[in-house]
């Protein structure tokens, strides 16, 4: 195990929210040397270590208590969270910032030729996507009778492939959708990344780090407006 009293953070180690992530820590005064392919980062000059790791896997850290914070979508925390609840494991977390980037929406699309009249008109069809537990809330609040189909890459080519009727994916420019002969036809989410502490006791000296964070992240956020 590494040292318990530097305070170890989650972030994505390659994707959409990496960079705008570490750039964001290093806005406030944290010196990291990020060496590819390695799973932990060191600060040079706080105690503080990074973990980069898949989005996937940050809820659970954060929640499991194995970090102490994380950066995340709130479609991966929200979908997790309900994915936890329904094994009956540990779910909890503190949202400790709303950040302003990793903008994005969880949109069901459909093929351009289906006759969409509305949401009743998935009812009885296959849904594909990466997100079941949120869609299949957004179902069960519409009362829709409808199956989602997991797939965690390419969903936007289930219809074609005959796997699904429609999907469920996330969505920012629609290109994708309109690559694929789809198009949006209800947003069911609507998300941004969030900066997140696991629930529990913190160590003193660790809070207050976490203390000095946050009023510098909101003086960088406020100086980009
Ligand atoms: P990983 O290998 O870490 O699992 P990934 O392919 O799941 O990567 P990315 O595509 O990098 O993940 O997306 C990570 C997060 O970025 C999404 O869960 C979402 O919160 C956010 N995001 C912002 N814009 C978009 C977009 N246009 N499409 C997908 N995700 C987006
Ligand atoms: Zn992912």
């Amino acid at each position: 195990m590494s040292d318990s009293s530097r305070l170890r953070i989650a972030v994505q180690k390659k994707g959409r929210l990496s960079d705008d992530s570490i750039a964001l820590l290093k806005a406030i005064g944290i010196k990291l040397q990020i060496r590819d392919r390695l799973l932990i980062a060191h600060s040079t000059n706080q105690p503080i270590d990074l973990l980069l790791v898949r989005d996937d896997d940050i809820p659970g850290l954060v929640m499991d208590g194995v970090v102490d914070l994380g950066f995340i979508g709130q479609n991966e925390l929200e979908e997790k969270m309900l994915e936890r609840q329904a094994a009956g494991k540990k779910a909890e977390y503190i949202e400790l910032r709303r950040l302003d980037y990793g903008g994005c929406r969880l949109s069901i699309a459909v093929p351009n030729e289906m006759d969409y009249q509305g949401i009743q008109s998935l009812q009885g069809k296959k849904v594909a996507t990466t997100y079941p537990f949120l869609l299949e809330r957004f179902f069960k609040e519409k009362n829709i009778n409808a199956s989602t189909v997991m797939l965690t890459g390419s969903v936007e080519v289930a219809p074609r492939a005959g796997v699904a009727d429609a999907i469920c994916d996330l969505v920012s420019t629609g290109a994708t959708l309109e690559a694929n002969g789809l198009q949006e036809a209800d947003e069911i989410f609507v998300s941004k990344a969030v900066f997140i502490q696991r629930a529990g006791e913190m160590p003193e000296a660790k809070q207050a780090l976490i203390s000095k964070m946050l009023p510098r992240m909101d003086g960088v956020t406020q100086a980009k407006e």
